[in-house]
């Protein structure tokens, strides 16, 4: 489980402090295809950040699976993170000089010290699922945008996290690959009981999710369970 206890946090900008999030609770179960929604500048990348441990509250606690996750220094937090959570963005974020393969592999390097063999079988299994498997060798550049988020995704999920985060994923494709792409997101959280968290606007996500959690200027104003 995922908690937020009074999360507030602060920019400062000069002189000036930005209170973006104020007093944020929050808990959010293993196993939940949640979107947060909201107009834009109301804070969503920021919470998204918060929970994803990309970045620390100024004040309050992030607490997931029984850590408090604030608490972590600099090298702790990134092997949690590297361990637990999957980052999706809206503008993938591949490394361009790598291949789709290795831009796959490259989280199971950089934090898991997983034998080549097992780092294979996991790349292969999900350049598979995301149905990537012929364009392996291709690099981003030579891909459509709902390719790269195919390849984005596998990314996220080489590592076998058990919380996805995803920041407006959808936003740089056509409707048609969203539905794929959101269709996708479901399979892989009913069969493995993945945690996925989106900020959103998109009415293909919003449409989609067990729960909406509404914010606007910093405080959470609706969560909602869908019952389907
Ligand atoms: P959303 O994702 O809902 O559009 P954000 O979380 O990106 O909203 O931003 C919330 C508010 O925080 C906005 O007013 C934005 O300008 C401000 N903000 C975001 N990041 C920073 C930053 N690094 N420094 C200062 N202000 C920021
Ligand atoms: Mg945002």
């Amino acid at each position: 489980m995922i908690s937020n206890e009074h999360v507030t946090k602060v920019y400062k900008m000069g002189e000036v402090d930005l209170t973006v999030i104020k007093d944020l609770n929050l808990e959010i179960k293993h196993g939940e295809f949640v979107a947060i929604v909201g107009p834009s500048g109301s804070g969503k990348s920021t919470v998204l950040n918060l929970l994803g441990c990309l970045d620390k509250p100024s004040d309050g606690k992030v607490i997931i699976d029984g850590v408090d996750v604030t608490k972590l220094d600099t090298t702790a937090l990134a092997n949690f993170r590297g361990e637990n959570i999957g980052f999706i963005f809206q503008s993938f974020n591949l490394i361009p000089v790598l291949s789709v393969y290795e831009n796959i592999e490259y989280p199971l390097i950089m934090i898991q010290n997983l034998p080549k063999e097992e780092r294979n079988r996991r790349i292969m299994q999900l350049l598979k699922d995301v149905d990537m498997l012929d364009q392996k060798d291709k690099f981003p550049d030579q891909l459509s945008g709902g390719q790269r988020q195919r390849v984005a995704i596998a990314r996220a999920l080489v590592t076998k996290p058990k919380i996805v985060f995803a920041d407006e994923p959808t936003a740089n494709l056509d409707t048609e690959t969203s539905n794929q792409i959101i269709t996708l997101m479901r399979n892989i959280q009913r069969e493995f009981n993945t945690t996925f968290i989106f900020a959103t606007h998109d009415e293909k996500i919003v449409t989609a999710v067990d729960r909406i959690i509404t914010i606007v200027d910093g405080v959470i104003t609706d969560d909602r369970r869908i019952t389907s």
